[in-house]
């Protein structure tokens, strides 16, 4: 049985963004106001002040993100999880990245409680706001019985980490799950579930968090787009400065320009990781017989890229 604390961890974004004047909906600065006055000034919390717990985790502009805050979040979610008297995780975050935080959180934690990331799009300063909304939605998920996995919450619906995607730069309805459509809605204060919650990876975590910690970096994976007039030369260059893995944002159906697929056998041959990806918002890419490198298994080429990071980074502290 869990307990009733909410554990709320602030990371920045625009959901703690300020602007000078309350009409300007675009030129503001992110991560200004820490997570425990965010919370403070939603009036539906007000009732919960005792159940909800807040923390800083980083104070940045999700544009900025990276491994070291990726490793802080983790290890603070990972601790909350494990707590008998943590009900859930609320994580406010910026929307540039918010997928990427998602998928590798997860990725590396047993998340049978919900871990929640929430946003904004509108500063909080904005005429109309919409963070305290989503923030008063997050704990609603949070908080309903049986809740589970890593989640995101914006404009009223629920995704999971696997297909949410930001996919417009200014509206406020910013995130779809493209053609699996939302895991569910909420609605007035209650959740409307119209897909089962994502399973908790139980102990199959695709890498332990202390082996993260532990590694010297973080191994070097970069995107390259296939598009007409396509060149090898950016992945020549890369692996001439030694990287060690490719996600390639193919066309369509995991097709890529003849120029660059040359340049990615040398790379290969070279012992780089290549994984193809595609362009496309929607679907994914089907494997067929006679494919020179492999799918990305569903994954966009964001989440592909950090999916192969974490098994670098387990091939390296395996051996
Ligand atoms: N650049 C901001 C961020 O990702 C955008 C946002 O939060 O909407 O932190």
């Amino acid at each position: 049985m869990s307990g009733q604390k909410i554990v709320v961890l602030g990371t920045g974004g625009t959901i703690a963004g300020t602007s000078e004047q309350a009409e300007d909906n675009i030129g503001y600065t992110a991560a200004q106001v820490g997570v425990a006055q965010l919370l403070e000034a939603v009036p539906g919390l007000e009732a919960l002040a005792m159940v909800l717990h807040s923390e800083q985790v980083a104070q940045i502009d999700s544009k900025d993100m990276d491994g070291e805050v990726w490793l802080a979040l983790a290890r603070r979610c990972a601790h909350h999880i494990e707590d008998p008297v943590v009900r859930g995780i609320i994580i406010t975050h910026g929307t540039d990245t918010l997928e990427e935080t998602a998928w590798f959180l997860h990725q590396t934690l047993n998340a049978h409680k919900p871990v929640v990331l929430t946003c904004a799009m509108r500063p909080s300063t904005a005429l109309t706001p919409d963070g305290p909304q989503n923030l008063l939605d997050a704990v609603a998920v949070a908080m309903t019985s049986g809740a589970s996995g890593v989640l995101a919450v914006a404009a009223g619906e629920v995704h999971g980490a696997l297909h949410v995607q930001k996919v417009h730069p200014y509206r406020v309805h910013a995130f779809t799950s493209g053609d699996v459509g939302p895991l569910g809605f909420v609605e007035e204060g209650t959740l409307r579930l119209t897909q089962n919650w994502p399973l908790a990876l139980d102990g199959k975590a695709r890498i332990a968090i202390e082996k993260i910690a532990n590694a010297d970096a973080w191994p070097r994976v970069e995107i390259v787009i296939s598009h007409a007039g396509a060149t090898g030369a950016v992945v020549d260059a890369l692996v001439r400065d030694d990287v060690q893995g490719l996600v390639v944002a193919c066309t369509g159906n995991g097709t890529m320009h003849h120029a660059l697929e040359a340049a990615l056998l040398r790379a290969q041959d070279a012992g780089v990781k290549v994984v193809r990806s595609t362009r496309c918002p929607e679907g994914q890419v089907l494997p067929k017989r006679g494919d020179l490198f492999p799918d990305s298994r569903g994954l966009s080429p964001v989440k592909a890229r950090i999916a192969l990071m974490l098994d670098l980074l387990n091939a390296s502290a395996r051996k």
